[in-house]
């Protein structure tokens, strides 16, 4: 379903030239649950944000279901419907309300009614487990349940795939558990998704596959099983180490 290929994003630090994603290819199949680990710095959320069209690519091609991202003729705007996203710190608008917040792309966007996109909003804010919630603002809820209001948010416009930037890490831990259980069901309902985690319970239970990044470059994509226990790369052992 989305074939990356010798995809490459630089960026210019002065008179520095960094490759923060650097010759990376990989095939994503429907309904994969591929899970995206590495250390700091080493070009995840960039490779998410050029899935997602927020990054120009400087070489190479993501194609999703054959549409080529670095054709003219992609209107990038049609392509962000399709890609849904989940930032780290929720990146709700807080001065709408939840129901708001769920309804205003569905409108803007998908051109639905104000009745059709209310409806869409509050069947999957009760699929999250908070339609009690509709009509608060986001700063009332905890952490978690503002997490659940984006998944929500970014599942109304019924994207094809799903891309989680560390959805998890500004929570207090109590609440990651509520995140993750939305993400699985997700999962197990078939959606095709890329996580940003450090969630090794998650990536182990969850993935069918995991990617190891390092400084840019694709050094691992191996099912979990294979990737906690036979690792051979000195970098993802160190790494591990560090984490489990
Ligand atoms: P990760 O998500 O794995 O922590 P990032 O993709 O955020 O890594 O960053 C990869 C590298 O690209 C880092 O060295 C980071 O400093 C650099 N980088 C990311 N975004 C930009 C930007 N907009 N301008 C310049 N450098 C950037
Ligand atoms: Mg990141």
């Amino acid at each position: 379903m989305i074939k990356v290929r010798n995809l490459v994003k630089i960026f210019e630090q002065g008179s520095q030239v960094l490759r923060a994603v650097d010759n990376v290819s990989t095939d994503i199949k429907q309904a994969e649950v591929v899970v995206l680990i590495g250390p700091s710095g080493s070009g995840k959320s960039t490779f998410l944000r050029c899935l997602n069209a927020l990054e120009e690519l400087d070489e190479g091609s993501i194609c999703i279901d054959g549409v080529d991202l670095a054709d003219s003729k992609t209107n990038h705007n049609l392509w962000r419907r399709e890609v849904g996203m989940v930032f780290q710190h929720f990146n709700l608008f807080p001065h709408l309300s939840v129901l708001e917040n769920l309804c205003l792309a569905q409108q803007v966007v998908r051109k639905r009614s104000k009745r059709e996109s209310e409806e869409k909003a509050r069947t999957l804010l009760a699929k999250v487990g908070i339609a009690e919630k509709a009509s608060e603002y986001p700063r009332r809820l905890s952490g978690g349940q503002q997490q659940r209001v984006a998944i929500a948010r970014a599942l109304c416009m019924e994207p094809k795939v799903m891309l989680f930037d560390e959805p998890t890490s500004a929570l207090d831990p109590e609440m990651v558990g509520e995140v993750l259980d939305v993400m699985k069901q997700l999962a197990k309902e078939g959606m095709t998704m890329l996580c940003v985690s450090h969630e090794m319970g998650f990536a182990r239970e969850v993935a069918d596959r995991i990617l190891f990044f390092d400084q840019g470059r694709l050094l691992e994509d191996a099912a979990p099983a294979q990737f906690f226990e036979q690792a051979s790369d000195p970098r993802v052992k160190t790494f591990l180490k560090q984490i489990l």
